[in-house]
């Protein structure tokens, strides 16, 4: 059956449609999601489980009653077929199949992958629910010259068809006019007589296809570029060049997120600084100032300086994505994970946890095999997320000159690409342990097509970016600021009279700058932070740090950025004139005996630190929701933080 869809008349009096997004992983479905729903979206879960479920609301004039009709839209993750493999297929297979509120499902299916996709498609259409179907991509099939039978394809699927083109937001009005003809026609089938057997059906299902493939494409060239895909292909998943040519887009990408951030950090630490002292002389003094000035203010500077790092990062691992590099990065490294007990798809957990190890671990989903997926998520944390990024940065500019050059790679480019495979080589060793510790018997396989090159779509990398740092900015900004009021308060009061003791020793000397500042670290050390620190001063000790640092180390471990935020907190309280950065600050620093706090061995024993450490309240919050159990964050937490205090201790011993 053929429907008519300029006929817009017949339009359902419905005024709120509920429509699921359903297609293959890598048809376009978010970039149409994205085009329908724009910034009125958000994300959750599925009840019961984790998997993500995005969800926005579009709006459509429909033409025959006069009135706007709410198109409430639910995209579901891109899955292959309804016989569910992965988590990912179960959420998809139960909504489409048990779900009563979805009035129309609309199918997304990559034009260029015809078969593959009509395979889902039509499984899609048998259940018995209206459907429309986009075609995208139809732009790269109108390059390549091939032609499809729109019309005929239609009518043997029994559901209205729609070539549009995602990316190029072409054919989309026709979509939404199509969901309101089709929402009151009758349903079809495409397999009407199902014989029960999955097996069997499965291969009538391609049968069926492949005679209407056969059919509807009329001309079928090979694409200028599949050929040039093809030769580029050889290259990047080549047995010796492939891995070559990812680490050095690995070390360019390490250079280029220092080199080009920066510049804004440095505005954005000049602005909060500017801003500081303008408060400080407007407000009047007294505690409450002084608590947002020092508490409130300096820890969120220590929080923002960090946006354009981070925002690089994503930005970079983006056009990785988008352009389909990442796909060949996965295919060449399935062989080297499975060694250790991990899997090709493991790659993107991976480094996505170079971003943040909640959404990385959430992505592990998309692994089938249990025990493969158990070890992605305990490994996961150990890749260098961006909120190490700040710590790292901040040591490695106190003991590397920023001009320091190894050959024409930047030294300290190259220390934190150092410590980025650090942490990589402590997952894998981890992964190997552990697939050696746990028991399976499940059975895994790799199914990956590589997905042709594209130019990477800015827009969407545009949004995923301002996602990220609003994430990081409002998350991890919120605990900063708790955590910079409490510490505040704690280095702000002390028991007893202290402080007054303080003063009136520190009043009868003269009143310079000087014996001001010997006031202001008496007054640290006579606090409850000062008190807290002490107390774990002895066992960390051994690593080279201090109490002071010792501070950091418990405040910062709900999240590890908030080590910046502490370091800005500790040495702002009692610098009235607050002219130095903390970098100064803490260059400035000296042990008892004199010599630099902050020394090499010190900075290089806190980063390896930080590198192993399981400092993340919200990635043990994600791992306990992932794997339904407090056995494997409680693990995760140990391991990681024994592997912490070892390998520092190491470090410090050597350097020292
Ligand atoms: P999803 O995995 O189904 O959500 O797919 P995405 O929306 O992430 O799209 C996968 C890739 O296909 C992205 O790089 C998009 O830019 C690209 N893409 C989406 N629609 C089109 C299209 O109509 N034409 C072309 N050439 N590329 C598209």
């Amino acid at each position: 059956m053929l429907y008519s869809f300029t006929d817009l008349n017949s339009s359902s009096p419905k005024n709120k449609i509920t429509v699921a997004f359903a297609g293959n992983p890598n048809s376009g479905k978010s970039t149409l999601f994205n085009l329908f729903t724009g910034l009125k979206q958000s994300t959750g879960n599925f009840p019961g489980v984790t998997v993500d479920k995005k969800t926005g609301t579009a709006h459509l004039y429909n033409e025959a009653t006069k009135k706007l009709v709410e198109l409430d839209c639910i995209d579901l993750p891109g899955i292959y077929s309804l016989q569910p493999n992965t988590e990912d297929e179960k959420v998809s297979a139960d909504v489409l199949l048990n779900n009563n509120d979805i009035d129309i499902v609309l199918i997304v299916a990559d034009a260029t992958n015809l078969r593959r996709n009509l395979f889902l498609a039509t499984q899609i259409i048998d259940i018995g629910k209206q459907c429309v179907l986009a075609l995208n991509m139809i732009d790269l099939v109108e390059q390549g010259g091939m032609q499809i039978n729109i019309n005929l394809l239609a009518e043997k699927l029994g559901v209205p068809v729609l070539p549009i083109s995602a990316r190029n937001s072409k054919g989309i009005e026709k979509i939404k006019k199509a969901l309101l003809t089709t929402i009151s026609a009758p349903v079809t089938k495409f397999i009407s007589d199902k014989n029960g057997e999955m097996q069997a059906e499965n291969i009538l299902r391609y049968k069926l296809i492949d005679k209407l493939i056969e059919n509807v494409i009329t001309e079928k060239q090979i694409l200028p570029s599949e050929k040039i895909a093809k030769r580029l292909d050889k290259i990047l998943t080549h047995k010796f060049w492939g891995y070559f040519i990812f680490l050095f887009v690995l070390a360019l990408i390490f250079q280029s997120v220092f080199i080009l951030a920066e510049y804004p950090m440095v505005w954005i630490e000049n602005l909060f600084l500017w801003a500081g002292n303008k408060f400080a002389e407007i407000l009047p003094e007294g505690k409450l100032s002084d608590l947002f000035i020092n508490g409130i203010w300096a820890g969120l500077s220590g929080v923002v300086v960090f946006v354009p790092q981070i925002a690089f990062l994503f930005l970079f691992i983006g056009i990785l994505e988008d352009t389909g590099y990442m796909a060949r990065v996965i295919f060449i490294m399935d062989k080297l994970m499975r060694k250790f007990g991990l899997n090709g798809k493991s790659v993107i957990p991976l480094i996505s946890g170079m971003a943040c190890a909640v959404p990385a671990i959430m992505s592990a989903r998309t692994i089938g095999n249990k025990k493969e997926r158990l070890i992605t998520i305990l490994v996961t944390p150990l890749m260098s997320c961006s909120a190490r990024l700040p710590v790292f940065t901040l040591l490695i500019s106190m003991i590397i000159p920023a001009t320091s050059k190894v050959g024409f790679f930047n030294l300290q480019g190259l220390t934190l690409m150092a410590l980025y495979l650090l942490g990589f080589g402590a997952a894998l060793i981890a992964a190997l342990f552990l697939k050696l510790l746990l028991k399976t018997t499940d059975k895994s396989f790799f199914i990956l097509e590589l997905p042709i090159y594209r130019a990477p779509q800015w827009k969407s990398i545009a949004i995923n970016i301002i996602d990220k740092v609003k994430v990081f900015v409002v998350d991890a900004g919120k605990v900063i600021l708790a955590v910079s009021v409490i510490l505040w308060a704690l280095s702000s009061f002390a028991p007893g009279s202290r402080f007054e003791e303080l003063e009136k020793k520190y009043d009868q000397t003269q009143n310079d700058d000087s014996a001001a500042t010997k006031l202001a670290a008496e007054k640290l050390e006579a606090s409850y932070a000062g008190i807290l620190g002490k107390i774990i001063e002895p066992t960390i000790a051994p690593l080279g740090f201090d109490w002071k640092i010792g501070i950091a180390l418990v405040t910062s471990f709900a999240a590890r950025e908030v080590f910046v935020g502490t370091m800005a907190t500790i040495y702002s309280v009692g610098d009235e004139a607050n002219t130095l950065s903390i970098r100064e600050k803490m260059l400035n620093e000296k042990r008892a005996n004199g010599a630099a706090l902050y020394s090499v061995a010190t900075c290089l024993s806190l980063m390896v630190f930080y590198v192993f450490a399981m400092q993340c309240m919200s990635t043990l919050a994600v791992v306990y929701r992932e794997t339904k159990s407090w056995k494997w964050p409680l693990i995760q937490f140990v391991y990681m933080s024994i592997l912490a205090y070892a390998a520092s201790f190491i470090t410090y011993t050597i350097f020292n």
